[in-house]
């Protein structure tokens, strides 16, 4: 049954296939937007379409920006010497919310996971491999702690110790299964603090 009309049914489906967002919470989102002022509205409307449009990842680190080189790695005062590997945006944004690190990042895209069909093909890991042909000291791996998370990290440490370079690992004070993105900032500065060598 179409209780709403068809305009109002297409908003709510719409919404409903966002993740996280369940039937209800997209009937109670609909009914907000209907009630916005139109120019809010067209506000929202801009912000999906360009950011869709223009966020890419950046050619060094894959994070998400909308420039070629994201502004940290960008930033000439950063230790470029120094690459910790992160799961996706997210992670980088809570350790850049730590104020504490001072190297660039890697943006993996995911983690490697038999179970979901997720191979190391399937993340940037080649990527990973390439820039560290350049002058690169230390990879810190601070991948999730799911097991996931510690696959991956197991895989890149294993292809980064022949290549002489310094690997090490966020120490395990980041609950396992925890998302970094959940976690405080003493507790992750901590982690990246007591990160052991491979
Ligand atoms: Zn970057």
């Amino acid at each position: 049954m179409d209780y709403y009309g068809s305009q109002m049914s297409k908003l709510i489906e719409q919404l409903a296939s966002l993740p996280g967002i369940g039937g209800k919470s997209a009937q109670r989102l609909a009914f907000h937007i209907i009630h916005m002022p139109k120019e809010q509205v067209a506000q929202l409307t801009s912000a999906i379409t360009e950011a869709r449009e223009k966020v890419c990842y950046c050619r060094e680190c894959f994070t998400l920006t909308d420039q070629e080189l994201c502004p940290i790695c960008a930033n000439e005062q950063r230790d470029h010497k120094t690459i910790m590997v992160v799961e996706n945006t997210r992670d980088l944004a809570a350790y850049e919310k730590t104020g504490k690190y001072e190297g660039v990042y890697h943006v993996l895209h995911g983690a490697i996971s038999p179970m979901l069909g997720i191979g190391p093909a399937d993340i940037k890991l080649k990527e990973l491999m390439q820039r560290l042909q350049g002058d690169v000291n230390e990879v810190i791996i601070a991948t999730n702690s799911s097991l996931e998370g510690e696959t991956t990290a197991m895989y890149i440490s294993k292809l980064i110790k022949p290549t002489g370079i310094r690997v090490s690992r966020i120490a395990s004070g980041v609950p396992v299964g925890g998302d970094l993105e959940y976690i405080d900032e003493v507790t992750l500065l901590r982690a990246l603090e007591g990160r052991i060598a491979l």
